[in-house]
């Protein structure tokens, strides 16, 4: 802490990975004579540079720009890019530090990185948007590259950006190097199933856990909170599998919709017309919008968080609780806060953290990297298959880490020791560098 200031949301996300696997290091002392954990905390490598603009007005902005490269033993560097007003070194560093874990969760070759900038994309035009991307990418080229770093979107930063700024490497660097960047548009190097894929993914993890004990998501009422590319899509994959996404929000309310939220309608509104969520409740019949307030206070049987880290704390999952909700699997990166977290575990809901349930994303981040390599392309049905079983694969593993520490069903420390296991390994293997 004292090597780390005012870093909260890097200590948090630390203190979780640290207090799950001690088990794990009492049972292999090698991962402590090896110092796994003091170089695990520090960042192999973190860049902040200055990223001045023109707006529409013609006034010069500047914002600042990040990038934590944070372990590559696995691969290159792999996690996405944020664009809001809230990101600061401690958000990029949490962030970078669970992408680590994560990634080797899905069993590629990946390693753990995140970046991004304190720029904030609402009410800035096309032309804005544009010139900060590649303002921001006039720096952040050279420490990119298909085998060095290759980021994604993340909050604030979807389609539109990820086209602004794979635009200005190519035109820097002269390379169409697809695979420097994931998240691409599908006829310039992009994969089917990477826009749906983390919300697809939060889903089927909440259709694993309930497996195990014999149920499914038929008839159950869904809860998601925000209304980005997360939230969308695992309202869509909820309806699919046969339940009811009945809440959407954003940062100024949230809505509820009984009958199910019309996934067309919203992602008119965010995708297209990149509006506010109060439009959803004004041109749905039955749908309703609540100013500020918690979403949480809706009766759900399932809740996926999909909008930030620590937006569903003690209260939140007091209500939660208290209307009967059965799972909670995160499509965002620590939405719960720890109070959260244990108040739904001594309850016996089940609970997936954000490192395992919203894998999908940078697991079909990696396919898209493979076809791009290969110089193929997978078709839809195909590429959900495959995220499907990823993410089987990915429950089965944080599944058996927890039975084989004496922790069944905790899927935190599940989650934790198998991606703390297969990074320690790979440090160990690969001497102290
Ligand atoms: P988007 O920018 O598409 O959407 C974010 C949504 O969350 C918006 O509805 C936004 O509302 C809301 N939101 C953001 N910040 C706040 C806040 N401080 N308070 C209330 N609402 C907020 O982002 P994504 O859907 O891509 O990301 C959502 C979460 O999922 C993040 O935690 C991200 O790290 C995580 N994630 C995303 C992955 C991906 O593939 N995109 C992969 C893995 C994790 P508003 O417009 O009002 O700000």
């Amino acid at each position: 802490r004292a090597l780390n200031p005012n870093e909260p949301e890097f200590h948090q996300a630390v203190h979780e990975v640290l207090h799950s696997i001690g088990p794990v290091l009492d049972r292999h002392p090698e991962y402590v004579d090896a110092g796994v954990l003091e170089r695990l905390v520090e960042p192999e490598r973190q860049v902040i540079f200055r990223v001045p603009w023109v707006d529409d007005d013609g006034r010069l902005q500047v914002n600042r720009g990040y990038r934590v490269q944070y372990s590559s033993v696995l691969g290159p560097y792999k996690g996405g890019l944020r664009f809001h007003p809230s990101v600061n070194i401690s958000i990029i560093k949490f962030l970078g530090f669970e992408q680590i874990f994560k990634n080797a969760l899905t069993g590629q070759g990946i390693g753990g990185g995140k970046g991004g900038s304190n720029f904030d994309p609402h009410g800035r035009s096309d032309a804005e948007v544009m010139r900060f991307c590649q303002s921001f990418m006039n720096e952040l080229y050279r420490h990119l590259g298909e085998h060095t770093d290759v980021p994604a979107g993340d909050i604030g930063v979807g389609g539109r950006e990820i086209g602004y700024l794979f635009g200005q490497y190519r035109k820097i660097t002269n390379r169409h190097e697809s695979g420097m960047f994931t998240g691409k548009g599908i006829g310039w190097g992009g994969a089917q199933v990477r826009t749906e894929a983390t919300g697809y993914g939060a889903v089927f993890f909440a259709q694993e856990m309930l497996a195990v004990h014999g149920e499914s998501l038929e008839g159950k009422r869904v809860g998601i909170s925000g209304s980005g590319n997360v939230a969308i899509y695992a309202i869509q994959k909820a309806a699919q599998l046969g339940a009811t996404a009945v809440t959407a929000s954003d940062s100024s309310g949230y809505v509820v919709d009984d009958a199910g939220i019309d996934v067309d309608l919203l992602r008119r509104i965010k995708e297209v017309e990149r509006g506010r969520i109060v439009e959803y409740a004004k041109r749905r019949p039955g749908a309703r919008f609540v100013e500020g307030g918690s979403v949480w206070e809706v009766p759900v049987d399932i809740a996926v968080p999909s909008a930030t880290q620590n937006e569903l704390d003690a209260d939140g999952a007091r209500a939660l609780i208290a209307n009967g909700v059965r799972a909670v699997s995160e499509g965002a990166n620590m939405p719960s806060t720890p109070e959260a977290v244990a108040l739904f575990q001594d309850a016996g809901v089940l609970f997936a953290p954000g490192k395992a349930a919203n894998a999908g994303g940078v697991a079909t981040s990696a396919l898209e990297m493979s076809q791009n390599a290969a110089r193929q392309r997978w078709g839809f049905d195909d590429s959900e298959r495959r995220l499907r079983a990823i993410m089987s694969d990915i429950h089965h593993a944080a599944f058996e880490a927890a039975e084989r520490y004496d922790v069944p069903g905790d899927y935190v420390a599940g989650a934790n020791i198998a991606g703390f296991e297969r990074v320690a390994n790979a440090m160990l293997a690969q001497g102290v560098i």
